[in-house]
């Protein structure tokens, strides 16, 4: 993947949080074109918390599994008794399945972030939308081995549409968004990511990070200065609702 992989462009980033205005989330408008195929076995709704009452954050790791960065990553959590969810492109958990079954060993969970990683992909036909759906899971849970299960969907960019979020809901994934932009796909310094997840963090809150996509030694170096303040303020580490 390339540096670009994820949150490149500025109006696919805010597509997956939430707003007022212009979220692609919740209500059935006419222009949602949803087809009739298909029966949603979860909400196609975009989830944006934890749906804990407690202080409970969500921590998301995007664009791996990396072999190099996302046991760095696992290690730092277990030092801190947090745990996470990872958004995995279908080829990079093909390629590092060894990766993909220590998240699962660590009991952090996964969620599918299609095939290719084009932050377009709404724009595409149903039926090409649906293989980026179906075909990256079916890559993660092959890597996962038996018994993996990958509850829920990210648009690349946060892409989400109507007919995504269908596509989604109808594999049993939930579409899922975020409330904390770290920006750290970027590389913007250890202090700019920080800082970009301090202004936003709440009880509740979807933090976005990454994983794969590159050096993620900032990401890395962030965490390892943000885990002990969360715990120290007593924040503690969910998973997204479903
Ligand atoms: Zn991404």
């Amino acid at each position: 993947m390339t540096l670009a992989g994820c949150g490149g462009s500025a109006t696919g980033a805010a597509a997956g949080r939430p707003s007022t205005s212009s979220s692609p989330s919740a209500k059935t408008t006419s222009g949602d074109n949803v087809p009739p195929g298909g029966t949603e076995t979860v909400s196609r709704t975009i989830e944006y918390t934890t749906g804990a009452k407690d202080r409970s954050i969500a921590l998301t790791f995007d664009d791996g599994p990396s072999p190099v960065w996302t046991p760095k990553i696992l290690a730092l959590l277990a030092q801190y008794h947090a745990h996470a969810t990872f958004c995995e492109i279908g080829p990079n958990a093909k390629a590092a399945p060894a990766t993909v079954q220590a998240i699962r060993a660590a009991g952090d969970r996964l969620c599918d972030h299609s095939v290719s990683h084009n932050e377009a992909m709404s724009k595409w036909t149903e039926q090409r939308q649906t293989y980026e759906i179906t075909g990256a899971r079916q890559m993660i849970v092959e890597a996962g081995g038996s018994g993996t299960e990958v509850s829920w969907f990210r648009a690349p960019g946060g892409d989400f549409s109507p007919l995504n979020r269908h596509i989604s809901a109808v594999n049993g994934l939930r579409p899922l968004g975020w409330t904390v932009d770290s920006n750290d796909w970027q590389r913007p310094g250890v202090a700019t990511i920080l800082s970009n997840i301090r202004k936003e963090i709440r009880p509740g809150a979807i933090v976005l990070m990454h994983d794969g996509g590159g050096d993620r030694s900032q990401t890395l170096a962030a965490l390892q200065q943000l885990l002990p303040q969360l715990v120290s303020e007593g924040y503690s580490f969910d998973f997204p609702a479903k």
